[in-house]
């Protein structure tokens, strides 16, 4: 399993070594010619949306991965990875992926008082402690999406097909089974993709 980690800011390094840990490979994506490799699976980290928008456009990396995410690619987005996929943010004009049909507000529990953790559970995953730093929530799902979690009564973790969205960090704790749960979402596609070709 090939997964590519957006690693132009924030919790990347984080991501890998747990992804590493369960066996994956993993691959930094920095610039345009790192997008020419396969990958079954994409990470895009907690740190600063706008930074990563930012430069995500500067690098010309932002229309071909909203492709490869539009075309089935299995992506997991925390935090601000979740605020990059929102279709709508509710406390800002700015839009990025947009391929999740969510509201997402920002900066959910306040600025200084934002940082938590919290033992919840999470649907095909478990009971699992939950990081919360300077973190969105949803605030509303349209369509498909299928809530996982939340947390006070907030929405921390979606699915829709192949997106998987949480505003919390699983990466900075013991706990590896959102991850785990990430990787099953890629071998199945990649077992869908190989009855595909197989047929053809
Ligand atoms: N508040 C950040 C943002 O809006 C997200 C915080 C995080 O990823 N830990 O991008």
């Amino acid at each position: 399993m090939v997964i590519g980690v957006l690693a132009l800011q924030g919790a990347f390094i984080e991501h890998e070594k747990v992804l590493k840990s369960l066996g994956a490979e993993c691959f930094e994506i920095r610039q345009k010619k790192d997008l020419e490799r396969h990958m079954d699976g994409l990470v895009l980290p907690g740190g600063e949306s706008t930074v990563m928008g930012k430069l995500m456009v500067e690098l010309d990396l932002f229309e071909n991965l909203k492709e490869q995410i539009l075309n089935g690619l299995p992506v997991f987005g925390t935090c601000a990875g979740l605020i990059l996929l929102a279709q709508n943010l509710s406390n800002d004009t700015k839009k990025y992926f947009g391929t999740l049909p969510v509201t997402v507000k920002r900066n959910a529990y306040g600025r200084q008082l934002g940082s938590f953790s919290k033992e919840e559970e999470m649907k095909y995953v478990g009971k699992i402690p939950m990081t919360f730093i300077r973190a969105p929530y949803i605030e509303s799902v349209r369509g498909d999406v299928e809530v996982l979690a939340k947390v006070d009564g907030n929405i921390v973790a979606v699915r829709y097909g192949n997106q998987l969205g949480i505003s919390f960090h699983p990466e900075v704790t013991q706990n590896s089974a959102v991850h785990a749960y990430f990787l099953k979402m890629c071998r199945q596609k990649q077992n869908a993709l190989k009855t595909l070709s197989g047929i053809g």
